[in-house]
Protein backbone atom coordinates (compact mmCIF):
# COMPACT_ATOMS: atom_id res chain seq x y z
CA UNK A 1 0.00 0.00 0.00
CA UNK A 2 2.66 2.41 1.08
CA UNK A 3 4.55 2.01 -2.46
CA UNK A 4 1.51 3.43 -4.09
CA UNK A 5 1.32 7.00 -5.35
CA UNK A 6 -1.25 9.07 -3.14
CA UNK A 7 -2.86 10.46 -6.17
CA UNK A 8 -2.82 8.61 -9.50
CA UNK A 9 -5.00 9.95 -12.52
CA UNK A 10 -4.94 7.94 -15.70
CA UNK A 11 -6.39 9.01 -19.13
CA UNK A 12 -8.48 12.34 -18.02
CA UNK A 13 -10.09 14.28 -19.98
CA UNK A 14 -12.63 16.87 -19.78
CA UNK A 15 -14.60 18.69 -22.46
CA UNK A 16 -16.57 21.96 -22.79
CA UNK A 17 -18.43 21.76 -26.02
CA UNK A 18 -15.97 21.87 -28.58
CA UNK A 19 -13.26 22.78 -26.08
CA UNK A 20 -11.12 20.15 -25.01
CA UNK A 21 -9.91 21.53 -21.96
CA UNK A 22 -7.67 18.63 -20.35
CA UNK A 23 -6.84 16.11 -22.73
CA UNK A 24 -5.51 12.73 -21.95
CA UNK A 25 -3.81 13.42 -19.09
CA UNK A 26 -1.58 10.79 -16.76
CA UNK A 27 -0.26 12.60 -13.71
CA UNK A 28 0.78 10.81 -10.27
CA UNK A 29 1.91 12.64 -6.61
CA UNK A 30 4.16 10.31 -4.89
CA UNK A 31 3.44 9.37 -1.12
CA UNK A 32 5.20 12.77 0.55
CA UNK A 33 6.16 14.46 -2.42
CA UNK A 34 5.55 18.02 -3.60
CA UNK A 35 4.68 18.30 -7.05
CA UNK A 36 4.31 21.33 -9.17
CA UNK A 37 2.02 22.06 -12.56
CA UNK A 38 2.41 24.76 -14.91
CA UNK A 39 1.59 25.85 -18.03
CA UNK A 40 0.14 28.85 -19.86
CA UNK A 41 -2.61 30.01 -19.22
CA UNK A 42 -5.66 27.81 -20.17
CA UNK A 43 -3.64 24.92 -20.60
CA UNK A 44 -6.16 23.33 -18.24
CA UNK A 45 -4.71 23.25 -15.11
CA UNK A 46 -7.87 24.49 -12.44
CA UNK A 47 -9.74 22.30 -14.29
CA UNK A 48 -7.77 19.22 -13.97
CA UNK A 49 -8.13 20.40 -10.46
CA UNK A 50 -11.79 20.85 -10.69
CA UNK A 51 -12.24 17.09 -12.24
CA UNK A 52 -9.40 15.28 -9.30
CA UNK A 53 -11.22 17.63 -6.78
CA UNK A 54 -14.81 16.77 -7.86
CA UNK A 55 -16.39 20.19 -8.80
CA UNK A 56 -16.02 19.20 -12.60
CA UNK A 57 -17.08 15.38 -13.89
CA UNK A 58 -14.33 14.51 -15.92
CA UNK A 59 -15.81 12.99 -19.29
CA UNK A 60 -12.83 10.17 -19.07
CA UNK A 61 -10.35 8.88 -17.27
CA UNK A 62 -9.97 7.31 -13.72
CA UNK A 63 -8.57 9.57 -10.46
CA UNK A 64 -7.33 7.31 -7.62
CA UNK A 65 -6.99 8.45 -3.77
CA UNK A 66 -4.91 6.49 -1.67
CA UNK A 67 -5.23 3.58 -3.74
CA UNK A 68 -9.39 3.92 -3.88
CA UNK A 69 -10.85 4.93 -7.12
CA UNK A 70 -13.04 8.27 -6.35
CA UNK A 71 -13.85 9.14 -9.84
CA UNK A 72 -17.04 10.84 -10.13
CA UNK A 73 -17.44 11.46 -6.23
CA UNK A 74 -18.49 14.69 -5.60
CA UNK A 75 -16.57 17.92 -4.28
CA UNK A 76 -18.71 17.40 -1.08
CA UNK A 77 -17.88 14.06 -0.52
CA UNK A 78 -14.29 14.57 -0.76
CA UNK A 79 -14.13 17.40 0.90
CA UNK A 80 -15.97 15.90 3.86
CA UNK A 81 -13.75 12.98 4.19
CA UNK A 82 -10.54 15.28 4.46
CA UNK A 83 -7.71 13.41 2.93
CA UNK A 84 -7.57 15.66 -0.09
CA UNK A 85 -8.41 19.09 -0.13
CA UNK A 86 -7.78 22.12 -2.41
CA UNK A 87 -7.17 25.85 -1.94
CA UNK A 88 -8.94 28.23 -5.03
CA UNK A 89 -7.42 31.60 -5.48
CA UNK A 90 -10.06 33.73 -3.40
CA UNK A 91 -9.42 33.55 0.02
CA UNK A 92 -12.47 33.12 2.52
CA UNK A 93 -11.85 33.55 6.65
CA UNK A 94 -14.30 34.54 9.14
CA UNK A 95 -13.09 38.08 9.79
CA UNK A 96 -14.34 38.78 12.97
CA UNK A 97 -12.90 35.55 15.16
CA UNK A 98 -9.05 35.69 15.72
CA UNK A 99 -7.04 32.74 14.05
CA UNK A 100 -7.15 30.27 16.59
CA UNK A 101 -10.85 30.39 16.13
CA UNK A 102 -10.71 30.33 12.55
CA UNK A 103 -8.43 27.07 12.83
CA UNK A 104 -10.58 25.36 15.59
CA UNK A 105 -14.01 26.33 13.19
CA UNK A 106 -11.97 24.61 10.27
CA UNK A 107 -11.03 21.95 12.12
CA UNK A 108 -14.73 21.09 13.61
CA UNK A 109 -16.06 21.53 10.04
CA UNK A 110 -14.12 17.75 9.24
CA UNK A 111 -13.86 16.21 12.22
CA UNK A 112 -16.59 16.41 13.97
CA UNK A 113 -19.10 16.54 11.64
CA UNK A 114 -23.09 17.20 11.95
CA UNK A 115 -24.80 18.82 14.96
CA UNK A 116 -22.57 17.89 17.50
CA UNK A 117 -19.42 20.16 15.98
CA UNK A 118 -21.75 23.33 17.02
CA UNK A 119 -23.33 22.18 20.09
CA UNK A 120 -20.57 19.98 21.27
CA UNK A 121 -21.53 18.42 24.57
CA UNK A 122 -20.29 16.32 27.51
CA UNK A 123 -16.31 15.42 28.51
CA UNK A 124 -15.56 14.03 24.63
CA UNK A 125 -16.35 16.78 23.06
CA UNK A 126 -14.30 18.95 25.12
CA UNK A 127 -11.52 17.19 24.62
CA UNK A 128 -11.93 17.15 21.01
CA UNK A 129 -12.03 21.27 21.44
CA UNK A 130 -8.47 21.04 23.44
CA UNK A 131 -7.23 18.70 21.30
CA UNK A 132 -8.00 21.02 18.53
CA UNK A 133 -6.98 24.34 19.69
CA UNK A 134 -3.53 22.17 20.72
CA UNK A 135 -3.32 21.58 16.79
CA UNK A 136 -4.62 24.88 15.78
CA UNK A 137 -1.56 26.66 18.34
CA UNK A 138 1.05 24.19 16.22
CA UNK A 139 -0.18 25.09 12.73
CA UNK A 140 -0.12 28.91 14.28
CA UNK A 141 3.31 28.83 14.60
CA UNK A 142 4.22 26.73 11.57
CA UNK A 143 2.66 29.80 9.66
CA UNK A 144 4.91 32.33 11.33
CA UNK A 145 1.16 34.40 12.95
CA UNK A 146 2.14 33.53 16.63
CA UNK A 147 2.35 37.45 16.95
CA UNK A 148 -0.84 37.66 15.50
CA UNK A 149 -2.45 35.28 16.80
CA UNK A 150 -5.08 37.58 18.92
CA UNK A 151 -6.15 40.07 16.05
CA UNK A 152 -9.33 39.66 14.37
CA UNK A 153 -8.85 37.74 10.82
CA UNK A 154 -10.39 40.66 9.11
CA UNK A 155 -7.91 43.06 10.03
CA UNK A 156 -5.07 40.97 8.70
CA UNK A 157 -3.30 41.29 5.45
CA UNK A 158 -3.90 39.31 2.29
CA UNK A 159 -1.28 37.33 2.39
CA UNK A 160 -1.90 36.93 6.10
CA UNK A 161 -5.33 35.61 5.11
CA UNK A 162 -3.65 33.43 2.82
CA UNK A 163 -1.37 31.97 5.52
CA UNK A 164 -4.73 31.14 7.92
CA UNK A 165 -6.37 29.44 5.15
CA UNK A 166 -3.33 27.09 4.86
CA UNK A 167 -2.76 26.57 7.97
CA UNK A 168 -7.03 26.07 8.32
CA UNK A 169 -6.78 24.02 5.31
CA UNK A 170 -4.13 21.57 7.53
CA UNK A 171 -6.58 21.14 10.51
CA UNK A 172 -8.09 18.13 9.48
CA UNK A 173 -4.94 16.19 9.06
CA UNK A 174 -5.31 15.67 5.28
CA UNK A 175 -2.89 13.71 3.01
CA UNK A 176 -2.88 15.62 0.09
CA UNK A 177 -3.49 19.02 -0.72
CA UNK A 178 -3.88 20.70 -4.38
CA UNK A 179 -2.73 24.33 -4.30
CA UNK A 180 -4.25 26.80 -7.02
CA UNK A 181 -1.73 29.44 -7.64
CA UNK A 182 -0.86 29.84 -3.72
CA UNK A 183 1.64 32.90 -4.35
CA UNK A 184 -0.96 35.10 -6.65
CA UNK A 185 -1.39 38.61 -5.29
CA UNK A 186 0.98 37.83 -2.77
CA UNK A 187 3.71 40.48 -1.07
CA UNK A 188 6.80 39.22 -2.24
CA UNK A 189 7.74 39.16 1.38
CA UNK A 190 5.21 36.87 3.04
CA UNK A 191 5.87 34.24 -0.42
CA UNK A 192 8.88 32.99 1.41
CA UNK A 193 6.53 32.62 4.49
CA UNK A 194 4.36 30.87 2.58
CA UNK A 195 7.07 28.66 0.44
CA UNK A 196 8.34 27.86 4.31
CA UNK A 197 4.85 26.93 5.27
CA UNK A 198 4.41 24.06 2.55
CA UNK A 199 7.64 22.51 2.84
CA UNK A 200 7.34 22.62 7.18
CA UNK A 201 3.39 20.81 6.26
CA UNK A 202 5.44 18.72 4.40
CA UNK A 203 8.60 17.13 6.24
CA UNK A 204 6.23 17.90 9.62
CA UNK A 205 2.89 16.28 8.63
CA UNK A 206 3.84 14.35 5.57
CA UNK A 207 1.39 16.31 3.64
CA UNK A 208 1.92 15.70 -0.32
CA UNK A 209 1.51 18.38 -2.40
CA UNK A 210 0.08 19.18 -5.99
CA UNK A 211 1.27 22.96 -6.43
CA UNK A 212 0.15 25.30 -9.59
CA UNK A 213 2.46 27.96 -9.63
CA UNK A 214 3.66 30.49 -12.47
CA UNK A 215 6.63 31.61 -9.92
CA UNK A 216 8.85 29.24 -11.39
CA UNK A 217 11.70 29.99 -8.48
CA UNK A 218 8.42 28.81 -5.86
CA UNK A 219 8.21 25.60 -8.24
CA UNK A 220 12.21 25.07 -8.34
CA UNK A 221 12.14 25.33 -4.51
CA UNK A 222 9.81 23.46 -3.42
CA UNK A 223 9.26 20.60 -6.66
CA UNK A 224 11.90 17.60 -7.38
CA UNK A 225 9.09 17.35 -10.01
CA UNK A 226 7.01 19.23 -12.13
CA UNK A 227 4.12 18.46 -14.76
CA UNK A 228 3.79 20.71 -17.80
CA UNK A 229 0.24 21.50 -19.53
CA UNK A 230 -0.14 23.10 -22.66
CA UNK A 231 -3.54 23.04 -24.83
CA UNK A 232 -4.97 20.31 -22.36
CA UNK A 233 -2.11 17.64 -22.99
CA UNK A 234 0.51 16.97 -20.88
CA UNK A 235 3.88 18.84 -22.68
CA UNK A 236 6.70 17.50 -20.06
CA UNK A 237 7.58 15.96 -17.51
CA UNK A 238 10.99 16.62 -15.40
CA UNK A 239 12.59 18.08 -12.32
CA UNK A 240 12.40 21.78 -12.62
CA UNK A 241 16.15 22.10 -14.16
CA UNK A 242 15.45 19.73 -17.17
CA UNK A 243 11.86 21.98 -17.33
CA UNK A 244 13.42 25.05 -17.49
CA UNK A 245 16.21 23.98 -20.24
CA UNK A 246 13.24 22.18 -22.15
CA UNK A 247 13.07 23.63 -25.73
CA UNK A 248 9.12 22.69 -26.09
CA UNK A 249 8.60 24.67 -22.42
CA UNK A 250 10.23 27.25 -23.36
CA UNK A 251 8.49 27.92 -26.54
CA UNK A 252 4.81 27.10 -25.52
CA UNK A 253 5.42 28.53 -21.64
CA UNK A 254 8.64 30.69 -20.69
CA UNK A 255 8.94 32.69 -23.36
CA UNK A 256 11.23 31.10 -25.66
P1 LIG B 1 -5.67 27.28 -16.64
O1 LIG B 1 -6.07 27.05 -15.21
O2 LIG B 1 -4.50 26.46 -17.06
O3 LIG B 1 -5.45 28.72 -16.94
P2 LIG B 1 -8.38 26.45 -17.31
O4 LIG B 1 -8.48 25.07 -16.80
O5 LIG B 1 -8.98 27.52 -16.48
O6 LIG B 1 -6.85 26.79 -17.62
O7 LIG B 1 -9.03 26.52 -18.75
C1 LIG B 1 -8.77 25.55 -19.77
C2 LIG B 1 -9.72 25.77 -20.92
O8 LIG B 1 -11.03 25.32 -20.57
C3 LIG B 1 -9.87 27.21 -21.37
O9 LIG B 1 -9.99 27.22 -22.76
C4 LIG B 1 -11.14 27.64 -20.67
O10 LIG B 1 -11.77 28.66 -21.42
C5 LIG B 1 -11.97 26.35 -20.71
N1 LIG B 1 -12.91 26.25 -19.56
C6 LIG B 1 -12.58 26.12 -18.27
N2 LIG B 1 -13.66 26.03 -17.47
C7 LIG B 1 -14.74 26.13 -18.30
C8 LIG B 1 -16.16 26.10 -18.11
N3 LIG B 1 -16.70 25.97 -16.89
N4 LIG B 1 -16.95 26.22 -19.21
C9 LIG B 1 -16.41 26.34 -20.44
N5 LIG B 1 -15.09 26.37 -20.70
C10 LIG B 1 -14.24 26.27 -19.65
MG1 LIG C 1 -6.20 28.43 -13.56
Amino acid sequence: MNGLPILDISGLCKSYGAVRAVDWVDLHVDRGEICGLIGPNGSGKSTFFDCVTGLARPSAGAVKLDGQDITGWSLNDIAREGRMLRSFQKTVVFSALDIEENLVIAGQMFTFPGIWSTFGIGAAARNRVAALRERARELIRIAGLWDVRFQPAGKLSGGQQKLIQFASMLMPEPKLILLDEPMAGINPKLIERVVESIRLANTSFGVSFLIIEHNIDVVTSLCKRVVVLDQGRKLAEGTPDEIVRNQAVREAYLGG
